[in-house]
């Protein structure tokens, strides 16, 4: 748990956000500011800041799966995957995490 992270913040509870798919790893909501029809991310529980500070290939798998979980729970059959890494690829929240996008 980062204090001033608002994905941290987000999995604690504090804004009641729903939870699309949780599991002991992972949580996955919707973003607010959504790019496409469907537009979720994937998030661990961990606070990690981006792949580059990854170090649990188990939580990778983690991440993975519950992108397969979550897909198949709603249905989703086609969606791109993305992970932003770093402010000057566009990573704007340092708590590593996994868009699903679909139309
Ligand atoms: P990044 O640019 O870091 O890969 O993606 C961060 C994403 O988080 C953005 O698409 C943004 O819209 C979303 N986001 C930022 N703050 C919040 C928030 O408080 N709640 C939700 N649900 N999404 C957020
Ligand atoms: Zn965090």
């Amino acid at each position: 748990m980062s204090n001033d992270c608002i994905f941290c913040k987000i999995i604690n509870g504090e804004f009641n956000t729903e939870f699309v798919y949780e599991n002991e790893y992972v949580v996955v909501f919707k973003d607010i500011n959504p790019k496409a029809k469907t537009h979720l991310l994937v998030v661990p529980r961990v606070h990690v800041e981006s792949l580059n500070e990854l170090e649990d290939k188990n939580l990778m798998s983690e991440l993975l799966m519950a992108v397969k979980e979550t897909t198949k729970k709603l249905g989703i059959k086609s969606y791109k995957t993305l992970i932003n890494t770093g402010k000057e690829a566009g990573q704007e929240v340092f708590h590593l995490h996994i868009h699903i996008l679909a139309d």
